[in-house]
């Protein structure tokens, strides 16, 4: 008998999450985790490091609630945006009970967590228009505690509309939680549903700096929401979540300058992604360019594996989605810098003259 049968009948039947550094790759352009393409020098000051640090350091709070426009008390700072996902299931959904409801194709995380958690998932898929399919979700809001939405969707890119969000959240009222995941709402910010909190508290919005703020590397993120919601997932995190050197590197990024760092690396990588979708539009192996809401662009082409496999002898490591269900022949490409944009185009005019082209398939 092997050892491994100890473990939980859940974890032995578990496919763990396939991030980007998971299933690796060799390349000198990596677009395949959504991240930015270049780091800034912060500082770190070590003096304190004897101490625990805070379990909510309040630079930081203070910091992203007067970023987000929200009270400090609506705010709570985790081990990234997974580990606010994997908190909510925690926190409102009783193992072997309860259930969650995902909008799929949709980020990987909100089945994996409930997995682990014994939690099951209903899956309402998106709709032609690639919209949450607002009646039917309404339909199961009774079998499901919380709901997770994302806004803009990985890996589709399209946003949430807000009408159906608000009838939603009006239908939901006291029986269940819909989470808006925004992850890369900064690449949009005007369509964040952040103002929406003071109305309804049974909305909670997760964010990140991993992506926008460049600091996929301090694995830091927050949830905002109802104070008493805020409080509940306090109760359940654990007692040091956030490094010491991981606070001091976030209050930076939450700065008067850390903010403008981060906006203007927003207006570069938008122009960078208006200008790859307009080449790639014009490039006969490409059969749809999805929406474009957040820093990666999702494309079907004629041959997806061609693609992917003519990217990586190029080096370029790109994220196949082409195994998800209405995905066929996709691949999400993240928005880099100038450099790494020509490369992937590059590789694609060269295969394109030796692919047929839509018309002729
Ligand atoms: C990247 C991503 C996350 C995870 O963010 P971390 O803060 O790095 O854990 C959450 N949701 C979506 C939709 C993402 O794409």
């Amino acid at each position: 008998m092997s050892i491994a049968n100890l473990a939980r009948r859940v974890v032995r039947a578990l496919t763990p999450y396939q991030s980007a550094r998971r299933i690796g790759g060799n390349g000198h352009v990596w677009l395949n985790a959504n991240e930015a393409p270049l780091a800034y020098p912060f500082t770190v000051e070590g003096s304190r490091l004897n101490r625990y640090p805070e379990c909510q350091p309040a630079e930081v709070v203070n910091g992203y609630a007067a970023y987000a426009g929200v009270n400090p008390n609506q705010v709570l700072v985790s081990r990234g945006a997974d580990e606010a996902i994997e908190l909510l299931i925690r926190t409102f959904c009783e193992a072997g009970e309860d259930q969650i409801l995902i909008c799929p194709p949709t980020y990987g995380m909100y089945a994996i967590s409930a997995e682990t958690c014994g939690v099951g998932i209903v899956e309402q898929p998106l709709t032609a228009s690639r919209q949450p399919d607002w009646p039917a979700i309404a339909d199961r809001l009774s079998d499901v505690k919380l709901v997770f939405l994302c806004s803009p969707n990985n890996p589709t890119g399209d946003l949430v509309g807000r009408k159906g969000l608000v009838a939603l959240l009006e239908k939901a009222r006291d029986r269940t939680i819909i989470v808006v995941d925004e992850a890369y709402i900064e690449f949009c910010p005007e369509a964040s549903v952040a103002d929406l909190l003071t109305q309804y508290p049974n909305l909670v919005v997760t964010r990140t700096l991993s992506k926008a703020f460049a600091l996929a590397g301090i694995r830091c993120g927050f949830t905002l929401g109802d104070p008493e919601v805020i409080a509940m997932l306090a109760k359940v995190i654990a007692p040091y979540p956030i490094p010491e050197p991981i606070a001091q590197i976030a209050a930076q990024a939450l700065s008067p300058m850390g903010l403008d760092l981060m906006r203007e690396r927003v207006l570069e990588l938008n122009k960078q992604k208006a200008l790859i979708k307009a080449e790639l539009t014009r490039l006969p192996c490409v059969r749809e360019v999805f929406e474009d809401k957040g820093n990666f662009v999702l494309v079907r082409f004629i041959d997806g594996a061609a693609v992917f496999a003519a990217m990586k002898a190029a080096g370029i490591i790109l994220r196949d989605f082409s195994s998800k269900p209405g995905l066929d022949n996709s691949i999400r490409i993240t928005i880099g810098y100038q450099g790494e944009m020509d490369a992937v185009l590059q590789v694609l005019r060269e295969l394109c003259v030796n692919t047929p082209s839509a018309a002729s398939v």
